[in-house]
């Protein structure tokens, strides 16, 4: 039985890489595969051109990462804020 997991897969459009990270029913990644994704997706040091996991381009989830080094996906992402544009405003709103 393998049904509280699933998969995510982020990508890099600029990079043009992918990465593919197993998750639970919490929408939570662990310090290490926030690492990863963006070891992954980016690996340039000082490299500015994802999210914190290094996730950049339409389709991503909107994923917020702590101080903890852990990251939340927002379960709101498939509804909505899939283009950089739209996850500024969303961002920007959420500061509001
Ligand atoms: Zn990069």
């Amino acid at each position: 039985m393998d049904t509280l997991t699933s998969e995510i897969t982020l990508s890099n459009d600029f990079h043009m890489t992918t990465v593919t990270l197993r998750i639970g029913p919490d929408k939570r990644l662990t310090p290490g595969q926030v690492r990863r994704a963006r070891m992954t997706l980016c690996g340039i040091d000082g490299c500015t051109c994802g999210g914190d996991c290094g996730e950049r381009g339409p389709g991503n989830p909107y994923i917020v990462v702590g101080p903890d080094g852990a990251g939340q996906i927002m379960p709101d992402w498939q509804h909505g804020h899939e283009t950089p544009e739209e996850l500024d405003q969303y961002v920007a709103e959420s500061e509001v």
